[in-house]
């Protein structure tokens, strides 16, 4: 590997060994910590644009994008600025508010599937609170999930869980019982045999399928042909409802998510990253004879103190407004077609096996011949060489996901120059692996 002298991360490494002695391995969410791709993380002094600063002030162009939400650039100054405008008026209210009406109604009008929302705090609580409702609506407790696909860290979930699950090797969790797991059938991503297979073993017990209806979680993973339009059908026919969890997808890959996308209309819908603009909020919603289920216009319980949040709503408004601008998705797929397309090529000149693509913002690239289908073909990418790319970018000033199983994200502030320089650092890396 060539070598960067001029790379120091000496604050970084103090800060970190201090945390370690406070936080579980040092950080607030597992895949920070750099464990899947060896060295120590960075830690961040701030972040603006397309750019983020280290404690040691390096500067790097960043591709996490805090793991989705910042689409519109970190710290954009229209966010920040109805941010200070609405702190004033405080920072939570615990009672009905306006800007949820606002942010209800441009989710209502850019999701298909959504004719009602409820807002909560994480995608772990919407993806969570999707499925209580998908069993107080269909009166049914299995569902269906795909292996790979990550739907946040609720007990019932955590099998074959993709993300930071994949990242550390954990099949399951420990302290997950295995009756709260009981009902959770997996079956293949793009198998639309082993659903069938399930809906015939199951009859007139499965609730619904959640999936990623384009997979972030195990890296970059899309939909076959006819996949997606499948699994509607075959719900349809079962009396069970079709979820889709777009808490990465939605407003990323399209302004209505990957429902517009792809022309398939889910019952349900999880949202959350974009949505929340930054600030902590997830949200789910559909059918209004579902939703109409949610308490208190139905029986089935879910509340929230923070839920609504004022400041969360206000910068969720602010970035699906700069979103609606015209041109602002031919744009994001302009940049990450010329960077998903100019680093496969550039991988495959300089000798190595890969494979990759992009939709939207919204990308990724595997060391294997690909083509990737499924987890199983995602587990094939040679990690060890992963991880040494990832340290050579990151020692040029470029912050990937530190995870061969998460996706890669661009936003509006990427400038071309940022995808040249990038493109230009990976050259220098892909030599010398
Ligand atoms: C990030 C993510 C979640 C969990 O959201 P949190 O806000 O981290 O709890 C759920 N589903 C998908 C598809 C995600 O990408």
């Amino acid at each position: 590997m060539v070598s960067t002298a001029s790379f120091t991360t000496t604050k970084s490494e103090e800060i970190f060994a201090a945390a370690k002695k406070l936080m579980p391995g040092g950080v607030s969410s597992p895949v920070r910590a750099f464990n899947s791709v060896g060295g120590q993380p960075i830690v961040f002094d701030h972040v603006q644009g397309a750019y983020i600063w280290d404690v040691d002030d390096n500067k790097y162009i960043d591709y996490v994008g805090t793991w989705g939400p910042a689409i519109c650039g970190h710290a954009h100054p229209e966010v920040i600025g109805a941010l200070h405008y609405a702190l004033d008026k405080g920072t939570s209210f615990g009672a009905p508010s306006l800007q949820e009406n606002i942010l209800a109604e441009m989710v209502i009008e850019a999701v298909p599937s959504i004719e009602m929302v409820r807002f909560v705090n994480s995608g772990t609580e919407a993806c969570m609170s999707v499925l209580r409702l998908m069993r107080a609506f269909t009166g049914r407790d299995k569902i269906i999930k795909f292996e790979g696909c990550y739907h946040g860290h609720a007990d019932m979930f955590l099998v074959k869980a993709g993300s930071g699950v994949a990242t550390l090797g954990l099949p399951d969790s420990p302290g997950v019982p295995k009756a709260t797991t009981s009902y959770t059938l997996t079956a293949p991503y793009n198998d639309l045999e082993a659903v069938k297979a399930l809906f015939a073993e199951n009859p007139g017990e499965i609730a619904g399928i959640i999936i990623e209806p384009v997979v972030g979680n195990s890296g970059f993973v899309t939909p076959d042909a006819g996949f997606l339009e499948g699994l509607r059908e075959l719900t349809q026919e079962n009396g069970a409802l079709l979820v889709f969890d777009e808490v990465m997808t939605g407003f990323r890959l399209a302004y209505g998510g990957a429902q517009e996308k792809f022309g398939i209309t889910p019952d349900l819908t999880t949202l959350g990253k974009v949505i929340g603009g930054g600030l902590p909020v997830g949200a789910y919603g559909g059918r209004k004879d579902i939703m109409e289920k949610v308490a208190p216009a139905g029986p089935m319980y879910q509340a929230g103190t923070l839920s609504g949040n004022p400041l969360a709503m206000t910068a969720g408004i602010k970035t699906l407004e700069l979103l609606q601008k015209p041109g602002t998705y031919e744009y994001l797929n302009q940049i990450t077609q010329q960077l998903s397309e100019g680093l496969l090529k550039l991988a495959q000149e300089t000798g190595h096996t890969a494979c990759g693509g992009y939709i939207g913002a919204m990308f990724g690239l595997f060391f294997t011949a690909g083509p990737v289908h499924n987890y199983e073909d995602a587990k094939k990418s040679d990690l060890a060489k992963f991880s040494s790319f990832h340290r050579g970018m990151l020692e040029r000033g470029i912050y990937l996901a530190p995870s061969q199983f998460e996706a890669g994200f661009t936003s509006l502030a990427h400038t071309q120059d940022d995808i040249d320089r990038t493109l230009s650092a990976a050259k220098e890396v892909f030599s010398s692996l």
